[in-house]
């Protein structure tokens, strides 16, 4: 199972612009590269390497991130070509397609760049890379990682990316990893019930209304702030707007991500510990479902609920423990302790008073309660073909 490693580098002045150099150098060559490919019949790699590959050698480039950008051109030649001939630029012989065609293909400063062992090796020991540049070989670059990171790196397979983003430096490492087995699934008697939502994230039923502790202000906020620039973005609507929406989109699934494999961890460790299994809720429906306010519906949209549903399974599976995927319906309007059911029973976002019994809760809490017990009876009907109450 090939997966990628994303190691922070932690580099020296001195060294992280030796980094940048070398990734402009990179960077002009493939500008280089391009120029001779558009002007060529033959754009193939073996074909430009004959023609380019001294310029590339003068130019500072030892030989394998010369042959690597000159793939990568080719590639890139090879990609516009089938996008021609599919007509993906609008019909042949069309402005759009002419012009393209016409044009050597641009590459972005400062893009990734691939390293092979011969350019880029790790030092396990001491947690330090050593990488060729355009300045000659950099010894000693620190890099930080976390326990679990260095055990994957043991599996480092193939090249690894030198990028750089949000100002800092990575690598992103191709590792290759045994599947895992899969693990038989322990007998429970418990449940850990899990209610997501817009306002908190995720509230378990072990939780208190001061532990639950994702709905703190931060992920909402940072949401919000998204989706304000979003909107600026998109009414803009220009090239360069564009861009940044794309990358701000990407920034914000690579947060979203981090959250949830954050969320699904505690979650998975939480029920492990205490040899529970865990209930979630089918909000495969949740659009559909729930009408929150305006300002609320832009932060749903953006949510990976299905992302954090396929975390909280995957890693469940992975050390044996149970999950049970219950039907939503009026787990927030029923009241845990005496099951009445009323809408009424929830009086704003946060607080729930039933009114028959006055039983009083947080309102995420209560149904995490509703969730775990319903995950419960199914477990228990589907297992064993019975359940008592
Ligand atoms: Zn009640």
């Amino acid at each position: 199972m090939k997966r990628v490693v994303k190691i922070k580098l932690a580099p020296t002045d001195a060294q992280a612009r030796a980094l940048h150099d070398t990734l402009m150098l990179c960077d002009t060559a493939a500008g280089v590269v391009s120029r001779v490919a558009q002007a060529s019949e033959d754009r193939r790699a073996f074909a430009l390497q004959k023609a380019v590959y001294h310029q590339l050698k003068a130019l500072g480039l030892s030989a394998q991130p010369a042959v690597r950008t000159i793939k990568k051109v080719a590639d890139a030649y090879a990609t516009r070509g089938a996008n021609l001939e599919a007509g993906n630029y609008g019909p042949g012989g069309g402005k759009r397609a002419t012009d393209i065609a016409a044009t050597a293909i641009g590459f972005r400063a400062l893009a990734a760049q691939p390293f092979d062992d011969r350019c880029l090796s790790w030092q396990q020991q001491g947690s330090t890379i050593s990488i060729w540049t355009s300045e000659g070989r950099l010894k000693a670059v620190r890099y930080v990682c976390a326990p679990w990171q260095r055990a994957l790196l043991e599996h480092r397979c193939g090249e690894t990316d030198l990028v750089f983003r949000d100002n800092m430096w990575f690598l992103h490492a191709t590792v290759d990893v045994p599947a895992p087995e899969p693990v038989e699934p322990v007998v429970v008697e418990e449940f850990l019930g899990v209610d997501l939502g817009i306002v908190n994230l995720a509230v378990t039923s072990d939780d208190t209304a001061a532990s639950a502790d994702w709905s703190s202000g931060a992920v909402t906020a940072r949401r919000g702030k998204y989706t304000r620039t979003r909107r600026t973005l998109q009414k803009v609507g220009s090239k360069s707007a564009k861009r940044k929406l794309r990358r701000r989109r990407e920034k914000e699934h690579r947060y979203a991500t981090d959250i949830n494999h954050q969320i699904s961890k505690t979650i998975v460790a939480q029920a492990q510990r205490t040899g529970r299994g865990i209930v979630l809720e089918d909000l495969s429906g949740i659009r559909e479902r729930v009408r929150p306010a305006k300002a609320q519906r832009q932060q749903l949209h953006s949510w990976a609920y299905a992302q954090l549903r396929d975390f909280v399974t995957y890693k469940a599976a992975s050390v044996g423990v149970p999950v049970e995927v219950i039907n939503p319906r009026n787990t927030s309007r029923t009241c845990y302790p005496c099951g009445h059911v009323d809408k009424a029973n929830r009086i704003t976002q946060d607080r729930f008073v039933c009114r028959v019994c006055g039983h009083v809760d947080q309102a995420d809490h209560n149904a995490a309660l509703n969730i775990a017990y319903l995950g419960y009876v199914k477990y228990m009907t589907t297992t064993h073909g019975y359940w008592a109450a």
